[in-house]
Parts: C-alpha cells; structure tokens; sequence
C-alpha cells in the first residue's frame, strides 16, 4: 500500500494502552467526515551516551493541543500534566531507543450524520512511531510559491491545529512535490508570506532575521519559539516578527523552515532563483547545529525543555 509507516505496538485509546491494533474507530465517526478535530506533533529525541529518550517541550506542546481543542468546543479530562506524563508512559512501552514522532489527536466521536461542534462527544488517542527526516533536501530545499492561500482565521484557524484545517496543506504540499519541488510557501489573503505546508518561516536579510507574527495565518509554531530564543540569546541576533512581501523572499540572504516534522531546514532555491549563495547559509547551519545539541540534551541550560522517558542512569 502507498506511503505505508511502521506501525506502532501500542495506542493511548479510549482512556488506555491497548495494542495498536484494537485503537480502532467507525466510518461514522463525526472527525472523519467532518474534520472534527485536533492534533499536535512532538518529538522525542534518542541520547545514546546518555541512554535517555528526552520529549522536547511537551509542555508546550500539549497547552497548545488544548487550546487548539478549545476552538473545536472539544474538552479533554486530562491537563497538560496528565498528558505529559501519560505520553512518557507510551513511549516507555513502546521501548523506544530512537527518535520518534508523536500524535495525538482529540477528535468529535459520536457516530452520527450532523455538521456542529456542540452535543458531540469528545475523545482522546495518542500513538508514536520512529521517524527520521521529514523533506528529503533538509540541507538545501527548492521550493515554489503555492498557488493555494493560507486558511484565514476567519475561515478556518491556522494558529490551530485542526485536522480538517489539513486539507489546506495537503494541496499546498502535492501541488509542490508533484511539480518537482521539495515544498511550498504561502501567502495569506492579503499576500503576505505565511509558512510552508507544515511549518514556520525564517528569513535573513542583512544581518536581521524575520518571521511573520502569530496574527499573520500562521501556526504557533513551538520550534519556531524556540529558534527565536536560540537566534537572540545564543546567536546575539535581532529577530523581528512582522509581514513578508514575496519580493522579499527573492532577495533574502538566507531563508530557513523549522518545524516538529521539518526540524531546521534550509531553502537554498525558490522557483528558478538562488537564495543567497544558493548554498546553506552560516545562520541556518548555526542554530540548526544548535538546535540538534539543545533537543538531544547535550545543552545544559535548555535541559529544562526537555521531560526523560526513562530514569536515569544514575538512579536506575
Ligand atoms: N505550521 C504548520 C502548518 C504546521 O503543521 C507545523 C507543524 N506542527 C508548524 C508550522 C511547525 O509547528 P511546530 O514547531 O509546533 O511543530
């Protein structure tokens, strides 16, 4: 079957572990006809020296998770904590000792013919899978300028992660591959730069680098959080988060996504034009070296972004 992942051995489902072959739902369910409902991305980074699986912001990401699920009027039973501590439970029968990807998903379950959000009810499931690279080309990306707009926020909520928000991505994404290109960026209504299909924006330009605000159609991205903090503190850089003309994108020194999924990647080619050097630019390979130091553990003052799966060493 196409594009078939490994499966995982285990699912939170229905308020339990059970064997990822039992987390099963019907072809009524209200979210897969409706798109009713809401999901986040995490990653969880392998330390071999350290033995230790380390969650990169979980926090973080499941308050965002709630949030999205709030738009949706669906409610979890569970606070950030619960799920924090109910997905290092999973990864640790799931035994993984390699990176991996995780996703949960809040979704409208009542099995029922009927477009709202209210009177139905609300479930939880959460599984994880070991996941390497996301966009082939991470070094040097040729993208285009999707013909598709960014979902308004008045239309459907980009800030929130809402599955059948995804349909918008899904075109942006095969229109790009499918012409030959390794992703898309794209506009908003007003056509200002968003992100890409799944994932945040960095553009360097003279020694400053931009990102359009959170109020431009964009995901609250939680990598895009932390390459802010990491370019200001770490690289003494000035980021500035404000609009992007498209013009602005085919003069820009440097042009990076970053994401769960994407993780730092450069974007060395747009449509038939040479970002910069048309290679990968000293920023991007900076906080992008850095940034796989800060997720692996390996800095000491970001470890508190990080929650271990197993006990340490040490205690063992
Ligand atoms: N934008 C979109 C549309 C996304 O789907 C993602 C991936 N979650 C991102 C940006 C990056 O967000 P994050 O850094 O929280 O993974």
């Amino acid at each position: 079957m196409a594009g078939q992942q490994q499966k995982p051995k285990f699912a939170f489902f229905e308020g339990q572990i059970v064997p990822f072959a039992d987390a099963k739902i019907s072809v009524m369910t209200h979210a897969l006809n409706y798109g009713t409902g809401v999901f986040g991305g995490i990653r969880a980074y392998w330390n071999e020296e350290e033995e230790q699986l380390f969650i990169f912001r979980p926090q973080d990401h499941f308050e965002r998770f709630i949030q999205s699920a709030s738009l949706m009027r669906i409610s979890l039973p569970y606070s950030v904590e619960n799920l924090v501590d109910m997905l290092a439970e999973l990864l640790r029968a799931e035994g993984f000792r390699e990176n991996c990807y995780i996703r949960p998903l809040a979704y409208k379950s009542t099995e029922m013919i009927g477009v709202r959000l209210h009177d139905v009810d609300d479930e939880f499931t959460m599984f994880g899978v070991p996941f390497g690279a996301y966009i082939p080309n991470e070094d040097g990306a040729h993208v285009c300028f999707s013909a598709w707009r960014r979902v308004d926020d008045n239309a459907i909520p980009a800030r929130g992660k809402i599955v059948g928000a995804y349909a918008n991505s899904a075109l942006i994404k095969s229109d790009a591959i499918l012409a030959g290109f390794d992703e898309a960026l794209v506009l908003n209504q007003e056509g200002h730069v968003t992100e890409a299909s799944a994932a945040n924006i960095f553009v360097v330009r003279k020694g400053v680098v931009y990102t359009p605000p959170v109020q431009s159609d964009v995901l609250e991205g939680i990598v895009r959080r932390t390459i802010i903090d990491l370019l200001r503190n770490d690289l003494g850089m000035e980021v500035i988060e404000r609009d992007i003309d498209r013009t602005e994108i085919y003069i820009a020194d440097e042009i990076m996504l970053c994401g769960t999924g994407v993780q730092v990647a450069a974007i060395t080619k747009v449509e038939h034009r040479p970002i910069g050097s048309g290679r990968m630019g000293q920023v991007t390979r900076r906080v992008r070296d850095l940034f796989f130091d800060v997720v692996t553990g390996r800095v000491e003052k970001y470890r508190d972004w990080l929650t271990p799966v197993y006990m340490p060493e040490a205690v063992r």
